[in-house]
């Protein structure tokens, strides 16, 4: 195997040693707690604490004794319950995906953005994106984070940047084939139905001069990552962020593609038990609380992602000394109890993605049975499956059923669509369909 050049966009700091990361941690978390005094939302929490000062924080360890921030109270401090500057310092909000309720915001003053571009850049770097690259960023612009904060990491790289945004399939492929586009930034499952849309408005493989991908926002599989990686011919790369914490490139896989470098001169993460809220031993799934370190405008401590994943940790390959973090499994609150058993829609979308002849897209359905809850799987099947007799479709259901009941403990219901039938043309998939609540 050839030897990959290992790109680093600042080596000193990628490759510091823990005890110097631990100290550039302990400075930014006096400094941040300084700065969260400063806000509403935190200063009456902190006081009742007896916190007067960044100075009260002796060691990173003090960090375990302070409050957890979860998104209610975001929602609850809603608008400017978390300001830490004065007003006119700010230069842009944004706000969390999905629609319901009070908006999840955030704020950023000039130096936030410029550093929250430079983290970007860090990661897309790693990722062996470059200035020869021609980067089409197919996330949504807007108040999400994914357009705008992949935007200015890219162009901070000297990529050329091609801001096309979600949807408008049809101009996406023009553009990427008349710009040889190189790299593209979209969901997975975006990336599946660029993929179908490809062969349906008649471009070859060759037409296109696509390299790589870059995606996150909604949890995939590493079945779904190796099948985009085969059918576009292209290395995917796993990218981690939440608007809270500015948007992507919290955490960002390297080229040796083995999980996610979370910045930790940027970021201190804790992974605990969701239960008991204490750490989990290093390596075991727990969910991800983040300390951001990063930004003056709107401090953020102990912050509950509600994501799951654990930490990798074996040293990588790359050098890089920030620790890394696995694919994600699911979010403490997207994880289904169906009649009393944990279910995490991850694991089902796995053993479907292994299985040969079903399609890209399925939806998990939980109802009600009587007193019972039910699931069933909706999945579309592939072309040539769909046109084969219907004991060849039963024999695959029955096999499927197997495979699901022996993984997750449960016997679903399987329902097959017709290939394309399901498919999303923009924003993200809906995996999980819970009608329970609602019955
Ligand atoms: P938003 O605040 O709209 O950017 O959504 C952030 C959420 O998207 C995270 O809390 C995760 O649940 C999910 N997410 C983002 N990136 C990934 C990823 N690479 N893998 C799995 N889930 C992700
Ligand atoms: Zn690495």
């Amino acid at each position: 195997m050839t030897e990959r050049i290992i790109p680093y966009w600042k080596k000193e700091i990628e490759t510091a040693s823990r005890e110097v990361l631990a100290e550039i941690q302990l400075m930014g978390l006096k400094r941040q707690i300084e700065n969260a005094l400063k806000t509403p939302f935190y200063s009456e929490k902190f006081r009742n604490l007896g916190l007067k000062s960044g100075d009260d924080i002796k060691s990173l360890d003090d960090l375990r004794d302070l409050p957890f921030t979860a998104k209610d109270d975001l929602r609850r401090a809603y608008p400017y319950g978390l300001l830490a500057c004065p007003r006119h310092d700010l230069v842009r909000v944004h706000a969390s995906s999905g629609t319901t309720g009070t908006p999840t915001v955030i704020y950023h003053t000039r130096e936030d953005l410029d550093t929250a571009a430079d983290t970007m850049a860090r990661s897309i770097f790693a990722a062996g994106g470059t200035s020869d690259d021609t980067l089409q960023n197919m996330m949504t612009y807007g108040l999400f984070t994914g357009g705008l904060g992949f935007h200015y990491g890219a162009e901070k790289i000297g990529m050329t940047v091609i801001p096309t945004s979600s949807g408008n399939t049809i101009r996406q492929l023009k553009f990427m084939k008349d710009f040889q586009t190189t790299v593209i930034h979209a969901t997975p499952s975006y990336l599946l139905y660029l993929n179908e849309m490809m062969e349906n408005y008649g471009y070859k493989r060759s037409d296109f001069a696509l390299r790589m991908a870059v995606t996150g926002a909604e949890p995939h599989s590493e079945e779904l990552r190796q099948k985009i990686q085969k059918t576009l011919d292209i290395e995917v790369y796993n990218c981690y962020g939440m608007s809270e914490l500015n948007g992507p490139g919290v955490a960002f896989e390297c080229v040796f593609r083995q999980g996610m470098h979370l910045w930790e001169d940027r970021y201190i993460a804790e992974i605990l038990d969701p239960k008991t809220m204490e750490p989990v031993e290093e390596g075991e799934v727990g969910e991800l609380v983040v300390t951001i370190l990063c930004r003056n405008a709107m401090p953020l401590i102990r912050y509950r992602t509600r994501d799951l994943t654990r930490f990798i940790p074996e040293p990588c390959p790359c050098g890089r000394t920030h620790r890394r973090i696995a694919r994600f499994l699911g979010r403490t609150d997207d994880m289904l109890i169906i009649n009393g058993v944990n279910v995490f829609p991850g694991q089902i979308e796995e053993v479907l993605l292994k299985m040969k002849g079903i399609g890209a897209n399925y939806l998990i359905v939980v109802e009600k049975d009587g007193a019972l809850d039910k699931l069933t799987v909706q999945t579309e099947v592939t072309a040539d499956m769909f046109a084969d007799d219907s004991r060849i479709l039963n024999k695959l259901k029955e096999n499927l059923r197997a495979e699901l009941s022996a993984l997750i403990t449960i016997n679903p219901q399987i329902e097959f669509k017709q290939p394309g039938s399901m498919m999303l043309s923009e924003g993200k998939a809906k995996r999980v369909d819970d009608r329970r609540e609602k019955m």
